[in-house]
C-alpha cells in the first residue's frame, strides 16, 4: 500500500494539520473554525461521480433538444445549441464558432468522462483503471477551459437584443444548460481533491 500522508491548511483560518493516509479519507473538520477540511472517501467520490453523470445526461439534452424557438413573422423555427453557435458565424468567425463549441460542449463532456473513468472503479470496489491518475489530473487541468457559464451570459445578452425583433422562446436545452452550469459550479466548489487523490493512491482493490 502506498502511504500518502501530508499537511492540510484550513483555507479559512490557516491552521495547519498533519494527517495520516487513513485520516485523509475520513471526514474531518477544522477544530478552530469548523470548516470541513476533507470529505469522507465514499461521500467525496459518490458526489463527484454522481454530478459527472448528471452533467453528461444534461449535456445530452442540451445537444439534442431545441435550444431556442424563434418566431419572426414568416420565419418560425427552432434552433439547437449547435445551430445557435454556428448559425451566426460567417467567414473568419467560423473557426471561432467551432472553438466556442469545444469550450462549451467538448471540454465539459471530456471532464465528466475523465472523472467517471478515474473514480467510478473506486466506487464499485475495483482496482484503479489504467491511467486513472492521468485522467484525474487532466480533469482538473481542463477546468479553466470549460466555459459553459460564459456562453450563457452571451446568450442572455443576445436574447435581450433579439427580444425586440422576434418572439424568442427558450427550449428544453436552454434550461438543461442552465442546470448544467449550476451542477458544474457545485461540482467545482465542493470537490474534495485531497480525498480523491488519496483514495486513488491508496486503492488496493
Ligand atoms: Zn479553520
Amino acid at each position: 500500500m502506498i502511504h500518502v500522508s501530508g499537511c492540510i491548511a484550513c483555507p479559512h483560518c490557516d491552521v495547519i494539520y498533519r494527517f495520516s493516509a487513513e485520516e485523509m479519507v475520513t471526514r474531518t473538520r477544522c477544530v478552530r473554525c469548523g470548516y470541513q477540511l476533507t470529505l469522507g472517501k465514499s461521500e467525496a467520490i459518490t458526489r463527484v461521480v454522481g454530478l459527472a453523470l448528471t452533467s453528461t445526461i444534461l449535456m445530452g439534452i442540451v445537444l439534442f433538444a431545441p435550444f431556442l424557438y424563434l418566431d419572426a413573422g414568416p420565419f418560425d423555427s427552432s434552433a439547437s445549441v449547435v445551430d445557435v453557435v454556428l448559425g451566426f458565424a460567417t467567414g473568419i468567425m467560423v473557426p471561432l464558432a467551432f472553438a466556442v463549441l469545444v469550450f462549451i460542449i467538448v471540454v465539459p463532456l471530456a471532464r465528466s468522462f475523465l472523472l467517471i473513468y478515474a473514480l467510478a472503479p473506486l466506487l464499485a470496489g475495483y482496482g484503479n483503471a489504467v491511467g486513472a491518475q492521468s485522467a484525474l489530473r487532466w480533469a482538473f487541468q481542463l477546468k479553466p477551459w470549460a466555459m459553459a457559464e460564459i456562453f450563457m451570459v452571451g446568450v442572455a445578452v443576445a436574447l435581450v437584443k433579439l427580444a425586440g425583433m422576434a418572439t424568442v422562446d427558450t427550449g428544453a436545452a436552454f434550461w438543461a444548460f442552465v442546470l448544467l452550469v449550476i451542477v458544474n459550479t457545485f461540482q467545482d466548489t465542493f470537490m474534495c481533491r485531497n480525498t480523491l487523490w488519496t483514495s486513488l493512491a491508496t486503492n488496493t482493490a
